[in-house]
C-alpha cells in the first residue's frame, strides 16, 4: 500500500509530498520546506515511516529546502538533478533514474524550462507524477529567469508530461489559488497556456509576457538552495525554524513534537523532570480533588482562565501541562505559548495515561 501526503507551506503557496511504502516503512518527501521540518518529520513518525530520502524538482527561488535540516535529523539522502548545479547532495539524477523507496519506484525524467535542472518524478505505475514548476494546474512555471526557457519547457511538457496516462494525476510545487491536484487529459485539453492546439511560438509569446515580480526570497533563496538548504556558518542554524507558531526548539526535557503542532512529554519523561518544571493541571477544581487525584506540586489553573492567570507562572522554568486525557493540556499549551511562555509541552495521554503507567498521584481513589 502506497501512503500519499499532500503538505503545504502557506508562506511560499508550495506543495511538500510525502510517499511511504507501508510494507517497508520507506518513505520519501518531495521539495521539503526548511521551516516545515518539524512538522514533515512529526507525520513521517506518526505514520511509523522511515524518511530515506528528500527529492527536489529544482532549485527554488521562493522558499529554502528543508533537505539539509532533514538529512541532520533523520540521515535521509539528498537527491536532485545533476543538472540543478548545486553541491551537497548525495545523488545526483539524470534521465531514467530510479529512485527506490521499499518496493516502489519513482522514474526520473529531466524537464528543462523552468530551469535547467528541472525535474519530473513519475511513480511506477503511472499513476501520478510530480512535475514541480514545470507544468502546473492550468498554468506553467515562469520561464524568465534562473536559467528558463520557454521553448525547452514547452519540449519538456509535450514529450515528457503529455506522454503519460490520461488519467495520470500530476501533482505541482506550487498552486497560488488552493487546486491541489490534476491529471494529464485535462491539461492537455483544458491548460490555457500550452492545451489543445497551441503550438511552440504561442507558448513563448505567452511566457514572455507574463510581467511577474521577482520572488521576494530570491536572493536568499537561490543560494541556500544550490547548498541544498545548508545554513552559512553565520546563520542561525534554526533561526527559521522560529517562525513555527509551537515556537524555538525545545531540549529541555525528551520532548517529542506532533504533526497537530505540540510539544508533547511522556509520563516518565516527566516524572525524571518533576523536580525542575513547573506542573499545571487545567482541569476544574472537582477533577483536581475527584477520583483521578493530581499530581505532587501541581498548580491548578482550570483552562477556562488561564489566559488571564498566565501571570501567576513563572519563566524560569518549563511549564507542563497537564488535564483528564491530554486534549485540554494541548490547548493550555498553545495559550501559554501565545503568552510568551517557550519551553512548555503537553503531558501525553494526561491523568489517565499517568496512572495507568504507575506514577505517583496525590488524592484520588485507588
Ligand atoms: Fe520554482
Amino acid at each position: 500500500m502506497l501512503v500519499f501526503r499532500q503538505l503545504f507551506d502557506p508562506q511560499s503557496s508550495t506543495y511538500t509530498y510525502l510517499l511511504g511504502d507501508r510494507p517497508s516503512g520507506q518513505a520519501v518527501l518531495i521539495d521539503p520546506v526548511f521551516e516545515q521540518v518539524r512538522r514533515d518529520g512529526a507525520l513521517v513518525g506518526e505514520l511509523g515511516l522511515t524518511l530515506v530520502a528528500t527529492l527536489e524538482t529544482h532549485v527554488h527561488a521562493d522558499h529554502v529546502t528543508g533537505a539539509w535540516l532533514l538529512k541532520q535529523r533523520t540521515g535521509s539522502r539528498i537527491l536532485l538533478a545533476k543538472a540543478s548545479g548545486a553541491a551537497g547532495a548525495d545523488r545526483y539524477l539524470s534521465q531514467d533514474d530510479v529512485v527506490a523507496f521499499g518496493g516502489r519506484r519513482l522514474m526520473v525524467r529531466p524537464t528543462p524550462g523552468h530551469t535547467n535542472g528541472c525535474l519530473t518524478y513519475v511513480l511506477d505505475d503511472r499513476s501520478m507524477a510530480f512535475t514541480g514548476d514545470c507544468l502546473m494546474i492550468r498554468g506553467a512555471g515562469r520561464t524568465d529567469f534562473q536559467g528558463g526557457d520557454a521553448a525547452a519547457m514547452y519540449r519538456s511538457i509535450h514529450e515528457q508530461i503529455f506522454t503519460l496516462p490520461d488519467d495520470c494525476l500530476l501533482y505541482p510545487s506550487h498552486d497560488y489559488r488552493g487546486l491541489t491536484v490534476t491529471s494529464v487529459g485535462e491539461e492537455r485539453r483544458f491548460n490555457p497556456r500550452i492545451g489543445g492546439e497551441i503550438g511552440v511560438g504561442d507558448f513563448t509569446g505567452y511566457m514572455k509576457n507574463l510581467g511577474l515580480a521577482h520572488p521576494k526570497l530570491m536572493d536568499v533563496a537561490v543560494p541556500a538552495n544550490l547548498r541544498c538548504g545548508q545554513p552559512q556558518l553565520d546563520e542561525a542554524a534554526e533561526g527559521g525554524l522560529s517562525a513555527d507558531p509551537a515556537g524555538p526548539e525545545q531540549s529541555w526535557a525528551p520532548l517529542r513534537y506532533s504533526f497537530a503542532g505540540v510539544w508533547e512529554i511522556d509520563p516518565h519523561g516527566l516524572e525524571e523532570h518533576t523536580a525542575a518544571v513547573q506542573i499545571l493541571d487545567v482541569r476544574e477544581p472537582e477533577e483536581f480533588t475527584g477520583p483521578l487525584g493530581h499530581i505532587k506540586d501541581a498548580i491548578l489553573i482550570p483552562l477556562g482562565e488561564l489566559a488571564k492567570r498566565a501571570a501567576e507562572l513563572s519563566h524560569d522554568r518549563p511549564i507542563v501541562a497537564v488535564c483528564r486525557a491530554g486534549g485540554r493540556s494541548a490547548q493550555a499549551t498553545n495559550i501559554l505559548q501565545q503568552a510568551g511562555f517557550k519551553n512548555v509541552a503537553n503531558l501525553t495521554g494526561g491523568m489517565l495515561r499517568w496512572r495507568a503507567e504507575g506514577h505517583p498521584v496525590e488524592g484520588g481513589s485507588a
